[in-house]
């Protein structure tokens, strides 16, 4: 990711607009070129029912790691039936995911943080990277309080990936957890079974549990891992320098 081209001004109004606002001219002004990108944690479930309402034929699409909960897949399925959409799955690159199984195993997470980062950059970042390509407007659902590294994410910012310019939008990124819960329960939204097992930020089986009152909302992710040592590592890489769940 550098610098990009995209004019300051139009980023400044971006920044000032309102989450529906926000998605709507996405579409309008992007069309099939605009994408919401989501791992259907409670952010992403509450701009699909916004997008359903200003923007019906916006993409959604996931980066389908192929080690979600089956409390997420199960989720897709209701959510289009309910919105009458396809989600649209990026997966991870069959032969290297083959190659990193036979030279590694399937829980090479498990044996050290560059692995764990060799897992996420297959399973998650190369399938987001080509989901990237497919838009030149991406709509994450990302906040300010979901952890300490998302606390000066602006609403909308402009990112190059490989020479290809993109308005990344963050809609929500202002809301606390309050206002999303009060958004769904308000519109009746879709949401993943797994809030109610208590899990607070909703990733790839086996690296994300559940949280303990008091505990950060990603402190699930990874636990195994050494808290003071590899907190910084609580972000798989998507969103890391100014880029993706
Ligand atoms: Fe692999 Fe775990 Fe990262 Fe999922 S979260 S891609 S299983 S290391």
């Amino acid at each position: 990711m550098s610098e990009s081209g995209i004019e300051k001004a139009l980023l400044e109004k971006l920044n000032g607009m309102e989450p529906q606002a926000l998605i709507k001219w996405s579409y309008e002004r992007y069309g099939e070129r605009a994408g919401l990108i989501t791992s259907f944690q409670n952010t992403g479930c509450v701009m699909i029912d916004m997008a359903s309402k200003v923007a019906p034929k916006l993409r959604v699409i996931t980066i389908d790691t192929l080690r979600l909960h089956s409390e997420t897949y199960e989720l897709m399925d209701e959510i289009e039936e309910r919105y009458g959409i396809e989600i649209e799955h990026f997966k991870p690159d069959h032969g290297r995911l083959e190659r990193m199984i036979k030279q590694h195993g399937e829980y090479l997470f498990f044996d050290s943080v560059a692995k764990q980062e060799y897992c996420c950059k297959v399973r998650k970042v190369e399938p987001n990277q080509r989901a990237l390509f497919t838009v030149d407007v991406w709509i994450t659902g990302l906040r300010k309080d979901q952890s300490e590294h998302r606390s000066d994410v602006p609403k909308a910012s402009a990112i190059v990936q490989d020479r290809h310019e993109i308005i990344k939008l963050c809609p929500l990124v202002d809301w606390s957890e309050e206002q999303v819960r009060e958004y769904i329960n308000e519109n009746d939204v879709p949401n993943n079974k797994l809030y109610e097992m208590g899990y607070t930020s909703i990733g790839c089986k086996i690296c994300t549990t559940p949280t303990r009152p008091g505990e950060h909302k990603r402190a699930g992710r990874w636990r195994w891992m050494n808290q003071n040592e590899d907190e910084h590592k609580k972000e798989c890489g998507i969103h890391s320098k100014g880029g993706g769940i």
